[in-house]
């Protein structure tokens, strides 16, 4: 257990400067902790974003994780869903609909004019991250958001059922109700980094590994070549916090998954898939009893509140994330 707390503010390469601080993001798990991140760490924060789950759909480029993440900070997310906008209307998709289209990925009618400003700057020849960066700063964010890679990353989901599928016919289709066997990453061998997240990586006082879905989140950013090296080869600087608490996810199918990929669905199955990445592994309280089996697995464990949608534990566990002594 962590007996000491240091601040960041004095370990950075200057008094005045923030030190710099990477989160490893997929989507609704990151964006609640990244509310309490991104005030708590300023300027020093890179957050670098799973692209796996992307898809092109109506001829339009959309990108869940990074619009999750932007809908959340901009305090624009819907509360009941969890990702897409607030006060969302839904008549383009009835159009959709009407003439036998495909409907079943739900676009309401604001959050188009997001992917149709996407498509049409990619067309243009603008990468995603400077897209990204105009889009965040449009919703009045500032926030360096980084997609892990410019290159087309595709999680790609192996059911019994009906062989490979991709990973959103999986997750919103068949609603991730569906037994899966594998799961793959097409196109992240010949991907290289965007700019500047090996650089964010090496030069990060501390790397944060949101609470997202192991599997489908966070793997398909360690599977561009030279991510996963680099994290590890920081791994005594690195926090990660469980998204699994009581041996449940709070949300969609990281239980599921992660026995269905032979591992516990428990705070010591994420533990064990992160065993040579992760220094340090943030349990919640209902937890507290496998403290010691997840440090047997490897990494420290620290015990406290992870259920962000309580009043005062995103604030809190951004503190505990940016401040405790990851080194003894
Ligand atoms: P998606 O990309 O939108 O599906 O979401 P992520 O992969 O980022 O996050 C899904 C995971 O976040 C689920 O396994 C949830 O259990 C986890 N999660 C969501 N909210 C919280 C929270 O408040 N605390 C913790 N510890 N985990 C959370
Ligand atoms: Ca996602």
């Amino acid at each position: 257990m962590v007996t000491s707390i240091s601040s960041l503010a004095s370990s950075a390469n200057s008094p005045d400067m923030p030190a710099p601080v990477v989160v490893i993001c997929g989507g609704v798990g990151a964006a609640r902790l990244l509310r309490g991140i991104v005030p708590a760490a300023g300027d020093g924060l890179t957050a670098i974003a799973n692209v796996g789950d992307d898809l092109e759909l109506h001829g339009l480029h959309i990108s869940p994780d990074l619009d999750t993440i932007t809908y959340t900070l901009a305090d624009a997310v819907s509360a009941e869903r969890g990702w897409g906008l607030e006060g969302e209307s839904w008549q383009a998709m009835e159009m959709v609909g009407r003439y036998g289209g495909v409907d079943w990925f739900g676009l309401g009618d604001r959050d188009l004019g997001t992917h149709l400003y996407r498509t049409h700057r990619l067309d243009q020849g603008a990468d995603l991250t400077t897209v990204t960066a105009e889009i965040t700063t449009a919703w009045g964010l500032d926030l360096r958001l980084v997609p892990v890679t410019h290159d087309r990353l595709r999680t790609m989901v192996t059911t019994v059922d009906e062989g490979e599928i991709s990973f959103q016919e999986y997750f919103v289709r068949r609603q991730h109700d569906v037994a899966v066997t594998s799961v793959r990453f097409d196109g992240a061998a010949d991907a290289t980094p965007a700019p500047g997240v090996l650089d964010a990586i090496a030069d990060a006082e501390r790397i944060i590994v949101a609470p997202s879905n192991p599997a489908v989140s966070i793997d398909p950013v360690l599977a561009v070549p030279g991510i996963s090296e680099a994290i590890r080869a920081r791994r005594e600087d690195v926090i990660a916090v469980s998204p699994i608490i009581g041996g449940k996810a709070l949300k969609g199918p990281a239980d599921r998954l992660l026995n269905e990929l032979g591992r516990e669905s428990s705070v010591v199955g994420v533990a064990e898939w992160y065993a040579d990445l992760v220094g340090t592994l943030v349990i919640d309280t209902i937890d507290a009893d496998l403290a010691d089996a997840v440090s047997a697995t490897g990494p420290r464990p620290i015990v406290t509140d992870t259920i962000m949608t309580q009043a005062g534990v995103t604030e809190a566990l951004a503190d505990l994330l940016l401040t405790t002594a990851l080194r003894s």
